[in-house]
């Protein structure tokens, strides 16, 4: 059975503004902002403002426009933060076994170092 969607997870009370985040862009269908624990010099999480559980959940549920105003919103940040040249590294942990923690999707976007061919 798929997750029900979690109104008390951790990225819903960021985006009701009742935990604080450091936002770097928002238009509205997107929040970004800083991750906690900064896995590279740049990390930034995308997240919807939609209540989706998972890329999954997403993918499935969410309409055209909306997949596509987020795809370009990802977009939007990675331009806005001058990553393109040398490039970057776009993750979403999907479930269990993709070590997905916070039940609502987030993209994560990587920069600021050379990357290699997988992480653990
Ligand atoms: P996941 O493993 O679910 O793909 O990634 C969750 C990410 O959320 C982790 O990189 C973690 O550091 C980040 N994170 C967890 N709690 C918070 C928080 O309260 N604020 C921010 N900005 N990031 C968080």
């Amino acid at each position: 059975p798929k997750q029900p969607y979690d109104d008390a997870n951790i990225f819903a009370k960021i985006l009701r503004g009742e935990l604080p985040c450091d936002k770097v862009y928002e238009d509205e269908v997107a929040l970004a902002f800083n991750d906690i624990r900064p896995q590279a010099p740049v990390h930034v999480l995308v997240i919807p403002k939609g209540a989706y559980v998972s890329w999954d959940d997403f993918t499935a549920k969410a309409d055209d426009a909306e997949i596509a105003a987020f795809m370009r919103a990802v977009g939007n940040v990675t331009r806005q933060l001058e990553l393109d040249t040398p490039g970057y590294r776009l993750m979403v942990n999907m479930g269990q076994a993709g070590h997905q923690e916070v039940p609502h999707l987030h993209v994560h976007i990587f920069g600021g170092r050379q990357f290699f061919q997988m992480i653990a």
